[in-house]
């Protein structure tokens, strides 16, 4: 019997749920690795038992709350031959506690989970525009960015498990007689930067910050004409940022992730009404409303006077030739109006689109993102509305995330050299660029293919590590990477070989998730060979 057999023996001793798996697996971004298990365990104590098999036969796992890390890998591991470890049946919401605004979740519990658990409270949890069944900790452990806020800040109170089995507490948890309190960083060392974008343990618990409903909450939208008014609209936006007259993270889209995003929920809108629309149509209808290069989209929350002024600053930074839409509680209400009446069937298209991903910006998760992925690719109608986009239709896609100074200079280089970098692989990038500071720009770039096509899959990948170079080399860092990247993060020496001593430390038989953001002996052998 060979190590994997045993381990999997005696995991199924425990009662923990294995599948064994006959072929590879594949992801949405056409990226295969050999998994010959996933193993389902829906407590710590299951957990354990994994761990301690998993050092007793020297097997390899890499731990995942749900999976849904698309566009940098989803549920695939870095290496070959690591049996996945898929915490998404290890889901409950712990606590809610609605006098201090949080909630203490376990790794398998998902944005809609929470969202609904927080329905008809004075709280709601930020969502990023991933599907409605991803992960809290899993994307605050990539350091995933919502809506209002970036998840690693409103994650604390990590609780633990390292590769021997011992559980620690960071922050204030970290005391004997712990107390739960609201300053996330405890006293002495804090330890839970170790865990996030590592593979120093298995994050079994958190705590999330829940960000305060206010009344009259108003999402905007904002159709910028061209890059002219772009670059205008971007720089009023920073003092705004800077004064806190707008205190979410506005993401400024290009066309080419706006229009995939809201085409399929117009196409479904039609087609539910029996009016089918071809994609000439839909483009068609699209235009005549939001009939600009540039999109932007977030909410003002506060008082009634902040949102006041934040809406007539809005209005006073949005070039004239371009459009700013808000949608408030006087909208809804005209909204339901709408919706009764038997005609308009072009707004109330828009209104079904927007119900949806407009509400993002609320703390309403959504799937509806996800249709954009196959709607790239004509002819992949029937697997629009399929969740496993990892398996359905042809659509592919694979992320490039660089940070940018909040500065034109910056900002107009990052877009220079993916439209560059992009054109010389005959593909048009999406681009979502997110103001998540007054100081700090993150790109958000993809490019689709078929990911059933393989040299096009090739290309595409070619292209995001040919991106990935470039922008490193101008000092646009990306935040995050995908699985198949992670030798285009080079770190000091100095740095790297503390990783690997950390890793040496929390993981001796190196059974966890290896590969992943921390440099291994052979990465490291690699990158010396290549600076000799
Ligand atoms: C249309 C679309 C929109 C998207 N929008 C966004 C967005 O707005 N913001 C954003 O950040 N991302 C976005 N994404 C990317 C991605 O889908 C999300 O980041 C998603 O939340 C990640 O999947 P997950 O939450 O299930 O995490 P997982 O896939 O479960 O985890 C991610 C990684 O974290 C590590 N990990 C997970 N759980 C543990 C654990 N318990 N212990 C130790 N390590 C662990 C593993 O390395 C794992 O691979 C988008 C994707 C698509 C397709």
């Amino acid at each position: 019997m060979n190590n994997w057999s045993k381990f999997i023996e005696s995991v199924s001793e425990k009662n923990i749920k294995v599948s064994k798996l006959d072929a590879p697996l594949k992801d949405v971004s056409g990226i295969v690795r050999n998994v010959p298990y996933i193993i389902y365990p829906k407590n710590k104590e299951e957990i354990q038992f994994i761990l301690k098999f998993a050092n007793q036969y020297l097997v390899k796992i890499y731990p995942i709350s749900c999976g849904k890390n698309w566009g940098f890998g989803s549920s695939l591991p870095s290496e070959n031959d690591t049996i996945v470890v898929n915490l998404k049946d290890f889901n409950s919401i712990l606590d809610i506690d609605l006098e201090n605004g949080h909630a203490i979740v376990t790794p398998g519990v998902t944005q809609e989970q929470l969202a609904n658990a927080l329905k008809n409270t004075p709280y709601f949890v930020d969502v990023t525009g991933s599907s409605a069944d991803s992960s809290l900790i899993g994307n605050a452990l990539e350091r995933g960015i919502a809506y209002n806020s970036l998840r690693v800040e409103n994650i604390s109170e990590l609780e633990v498990m390292l590769p021997n089995g011992n559980t620690i507490n960071t922050g204030f948890s970290s005391l004997n007689d712990k107390n739960t309190s609201n300053y996330p960083w405890g006293i002495g060392p804090s330890l839970d930067g170790l865990f996030f974008q590592s593979n120093f343990g298995i994050v079994t618990q958190a705590k999330i910050k829940l960000i305060k409903r206010t009344l009259n909450a108003k999402s905007f939208c904002v159709t910028l004409k061209n890059e002219k008014d772009l670059f205008l609209f971007i720089s009023s936006l920073k003092p705004l940022l800077e004064n806190n007259l707008i205190n979410c993270i506005p993401h400024i889209f290009n066309k080419e992730r706006f229009y995939p995003g809201m085409a399929p929920l117009l196409w479904k809108y039609f087609q539910n009404i029996q009016q089918e629309k071809s994609r000439e149509e839909i483009l068609h209808i699209f235009n005549k409303q939001f009939n600009g290069e540039w999109f932007v989209a977030g909410n003002l929350r506060g008082i009634n006077a902040q949102i006041n002024l934040g809406a007539k600053y809005l209005k006073k930074i949005t070039p004239s030739s371009s459009k700013l839409q808000f949608i408030g509680a006087k909208e809804k209400t005209l909204i339901k109006i709408i919706k009764k009446l038997p005609f308009f069937n072009e707004l109330k298209a828009f209104i079904y689109a927007t119900d949806e991903l407009g509400d993002l910006t609320c703390g309403n998760p959504t799937n509806l993102t996800l249709p954009s992925i196959n709607w790239v690719m004509p002819g992949n109608e029937k697997s629009l509305f399929d969740l496993d986009i990892d398996r359905c239709g042809d659509g592919g896609f694979l992320y490039f995330t660089p940070m940018s100074n909040y500065t034109q200079y910056d900002i107009s280089l990052l877009l220079r050299t993916t439209m560059q970098v992009a054109s010389k692989f005959y593909l048009v990038p999406a681009i979502t660029l997110n103001a998540i500071k007054a100081d700090i720009m993150e790109g958000v770039i993809s490019v689709a293919f078929n990911k059933h096509n393989a040299s096009e899959v090739e290309n595409a990948h070619k292209c995001i590590k040919e991106m990935n170079k470039t922008m490193i080399d101008l000092n646009l860092l990306p935040y995050r990477n995908n699985i198949d990247m992670m030798d285009t993060i080079t770190f000091q020496k100095d740095y790297a070989s503390t990783l690997m001593k950390l890793k040496q430390i929390f993981d001796p038989n190196h059974i966890l998730s290896n590969g992943r953001y921390i440099p291994t002996e052979e990465s490291s052998n690699k990158l010396s060979k290549f600076a000799a």
